[in-house]
């Protein structure tokens, strides 16, 4: 029973982590709602770029590692098997968050990843337009003026 108790407060550390960070973006959290296992942070909106967006999903999971790591560390100065399953509790939190499918965490930060790609520059000529300048002596006296 103390083993749930401790689940669910995983959870909802983990839905704080999305909505700090989404209030860091100044992304209003409308509600946290817990489940046995899992949970739901709803923002009034997510925001249109795609970093803000991968950084709100990935909180969540970082969360969870962040715990198996504090535990861990507990583990090795108390060791017990309690210790070592909060450890394997959030390992186990974080990485199925992060399994790339909606509505997990993963498929947000995959989102996030595609639409992240830098953009090409708008001023950067296609190899079309560079050999069309090439072969143009109007663009030449231009260019030398
Ligand atoms: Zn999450």
């Amino acid at each position: 029973m103390i083993l749930l108790a401790f689940v669910f407060g995983f959870v909802l550390l983990h839905e704080l982590g999305h909505s700090v960070v989404a209030l860091h973006h100044g992304v209003p959290v409308k509600q946290i709602t817990l489940y046995p296992l899992g949970g739901i942070a709803s923002l009034g909106y997510m925001p249109r770029e795609p970093m803000k967006e991968m950084q709100i999903a990935i909180a969540g999971p970082l969360v969870n590692f962040v715990l198996a790591a504090l535990f861990s560390l507990v583990y090795f100065l108390v060791p017990g098997g309690f210790f070592a399953t909060l450890v394997g509790v959030n390992l186990v939190l974080g990485l199925f968050n992060l399994l790339p499918g909606f509505p997990l965490d993963g498929g947000r930060i995959l989102k996030g990843l595609s639409g992240a790609a830098p953009p090409t520059l708008p001023a950067s000529p296609s190899v079309g337009q560079v050999l069309a300048w090439n072969n143009c002596p109007k663009a030449h006296r231009t260019w030398l003026r």
